[in-house]
């Protein structure tokens, strides 16, 4: 009982510290299954490494609300948002993988409002919350990454093949809370995805991730 006492205590105590709430969105099955690799498809790296995340964030006392349950829950790109919102997270978290000819992470979030399913967002407010946290997340996971993985920079959602039609992510038009997305690796590139499938470096980046999560949000205190 003493023991028990003495854990919630230890436990209230690292959440009263942090007091935040971080919404992990492992990305697809949504509008679409996601790209794949030759050995791991997206959605299973995205969950992976969300779940590694989760554990992490947790341990430091963070408030942790997941999108999804698992792994091949279908979950549509506008309701991950709601879920985000609903919790009213510090920070929604949306975790995905590439395939182009490249190699290595980006990090993307939205600049300007953009339509999706008639809703013009995010709200302004949203736009300008989320610009120092993205550019703070970007800068703490490059240097957490410390060379490790390809840092090809942060990037409005317009970089993206649905953001530079709609304006923004729908997931990002949609947030009413600051919002970033990661594409951890590109799927197609064989070290790259040997990489992501690996314990290591799905921990290396999960761990990456938390430590970028907890630095931006502590510059909003
Ligand atoms: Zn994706």
């Amino acid at each position: 009982m003493r023991f028990l006492i003495a854990a919630t205590t230890l436990f209230c105590g690292l959440v009263m510290s942090y007091g935040q709430t971080i919404c992990i969105d492992p990305g697809h099955p949504s509008e679409n299954g996601g790209t794949t690799g030759k050995k791991i498809t997206e959605t299973r790296a995205n969950w992976e490494v969300a779940v590694r995340l989760r554990d992490i964030l947790k341990s430091k006392g963070v408030k942790v609300v997941m999108t999804k349950q698992s792994e091949k829950e279908k979950v549509v790109n506008k309701r991950r948002a709601e879920i985000a919102n609903e919790c009213k997270a510090d920070l929604m978290i949306r975790l995905h993988c590439d395939a182009n000819d490249g190699r290595g992470f980006a990090v993307y979030y939205p600049t300007v409002k953009g339509t999706s399913q008639g809703v013009t967002g995010p709200k302004d407010e949203v736009l300008k919350s989320t610009e120092p946290i993205a550019k703070s997340f970007y800068e703490s996971l490059v240097n957490a990454l410390n060379g490790t993985m390809k840092a090809n920079g942060l990037m409005s959602d317009l970089k993206t093949a649905v953001g530079s039609k709609q304006g923004a992510l729908t997931g990002s038009i949609f947030s009413e809370v600051p919002v970033v997305l990661v594409e951890m690796v590109n799927l197609k590139d064989a070290e790259d995805e040997a990489f992501i499938r690996s314990k290591k470096g799905q921990q290396t980046i999960a761990e990456a991730m938390a430590k970028a999560c907890l630095d931006a949000l502590k510059k909003q205190n």
